[in-house]
């Protein structure tokens, strides 16, 4: 009991950062001492059960997040000239940032550097399902243009719920839901928002305790990782460049894609912009949460850049829900790179499913650490590329995903500059 307390005490990303340590020194000793049997009977199953965990998850967690982030637009009627433009703006900067992601992630293919060897061992155990997935890409090749709405709109939605790789139909029939929830009469819907509501509170919870369960996850992960390549050095420097090029793609966001906007398009000066914002982004950066980093950016953007009361307590909470920039960036980057440590060529079509996918899907990422592995799960198998490549980039992502939510309030505050007095 003493020890569960003093554990909780340690802030969530040292306990992460922790097991990420304790992953590698587990993982090498068991490389000195012949032991890499016991990690992958005995360690490695607890990183599996914890990716099983965020699977498990996603497809409630979207369902719940989109019905009641779409219901809850009503708001937005009541703004309606500032709601609509809000929302254009936020989902023209994630479609932005995942494009931008894709191309830097294909230009720099940090997943190519892994050792052939390597990544043939990678390959072969995942045969299949990468042998499925390049049917299915022959298969979507011989069909007509439209097809794809056929994969997006589901013809029984008990069925597109109970596979993660028909999240798309699921995510389709929630926006559905939502809107129509939008155009019945408030009186004979209250009681099913309300159940929303409360379905959101606890399935919040219940990411909570997984996420809470990472360190475990991570430590396990590492070791696997470590162990699985027998510490390949070629491995652990596709993955440092992996994480340069998101850190890359995330800084141009951050100090040159903003402040282009702001400079532009709003009546902020960008100088009295950054300076105001540094403190905020840094409150991000060590919280890795944008949702508890709210508070913060409203109180800045009122005080220190007079934003009206008006924009900010509209503009910034739908921001935390729906625009996370960081996180999409990232996410296109992360899936090139596992799809190609994998070998995984990606067609056009699958391109264009990770930047659907990610743009829907970032109005389900909740705004706290880790709140992307469950939906990148999920993205990953929508594309068939086998969810397990998470086990690569888990390890160390809780530096980068510091760095996403800073990008993630800045791109909030950068919108609420644009639309502000307009
Ligand atoms: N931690 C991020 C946020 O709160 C979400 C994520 O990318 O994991 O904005």
């Amino acid at each position: 009991m003493k020890l569960r307390y003093r554990l909780k005490t340690i802030p969530l990303y040292a306990r992460i950062l922790i097991g990420m340590v304790l992953g590698i020194i587990l993982g090498l000793a068991a490389l000195a001492l012949h032991g890499e049997q016991f990690i992958t009977d005995w360690i490695k199953p607890w990183g599996e059960l914890f990716i099983r965990l965020l699977q498990l998850i996603a497809v409630p967690l979207i369902f719940v997040t989109l019905v009641k982030g779409v219901a809850g637009l009503k708001e937005i009627s009541r703004f309606s000239k500032l709601g609509g433009k809000t929302m254009l703006l936020y989902l023209a900067f994630i479609a932005a940032s995942v494009v931008f992601g894709l191309i830097l992630g294909s230009v720099i293919s940090p997943g190519e550097l892994v050792n052939q060897e390597v990544a043939s061992t990678l390959q072969a155990k995942y045969e299949s399902t990468i042998a499925n997935q390049a049917a299915t890409a022959i298969q979507v090749h011989s069909r007509g243009p439209l097809h794809f709405l056929q994969e997006i709109v589901p013809s029984n939605i008990v069925q597109a719920a109970a596979s993660n790789s028909t999240i798309l139909q699921v995510i389709f029939f929630a926006i559905l839901f939502g809107v129509a929830a939008l155009l019945v009469p408030e009186q004979q819907v209250r009681p099913v928002l309300a159940l929303f509501e409360g379905l959101d509170g606890i399935i919040m919870k219940m990411v909570g305790f997984i996420i809470d369960a990472a360190p475990i996850g991570v430590t396990a992960l590492m070791a696997a990782l470590v162990t699985d390549f027998r510490g390949d050095v070629s491995v652990f420097s596709a993955l440092g460049v992996y994480a340069l090029t998101v850190i890359v793609g995330l800084l141009i966001i951050m100090y040159v894609f903003y402040p282009i906007i702001i400079r532009f398009f709003s009546r902020t000066k960008v100088k009295a912009f950054v300076r105001a914002m540094y403190p905020v982004q840094l409150f991000a950066f060590t919280t890795s949460s944008s949702a508890v980093t709210l508070p913060v950016t409203m109180k800045t953007l009122k005080e220190k850049l007079g934003i009206s009361d008006e924009t900010a307590s509209f503009v910034l909470p739908v921001g935390v829900t729906v625009n996370m920039d960081g996180t999409s960036c990232y996410q296109a980057i992360a899936i090139l790179f596992i799809a190609q440590v994998l070998g995984i060529e990606l067609s056009l079509t699958q391109m264009l499913t990770i930047l659907l996918m990610t743009i829907l899907s970032s109005i389900g990422t909740p705004g706290i650490p880790g709140g992307s592995y469950v939906i990148l799960a999920m993205v990953l198998t929508s594309v068939g590329i086998p969810p397990e490549g998470l086990a690569l980039i888990i390890g160390i992502d809780r530096p980068l995903d510091m760095l996403r939510t800073a990008v993630n309030v800045t791109g909030d505050a950068t919108v609420a500059c644009m639309v502000d007095g307009k």
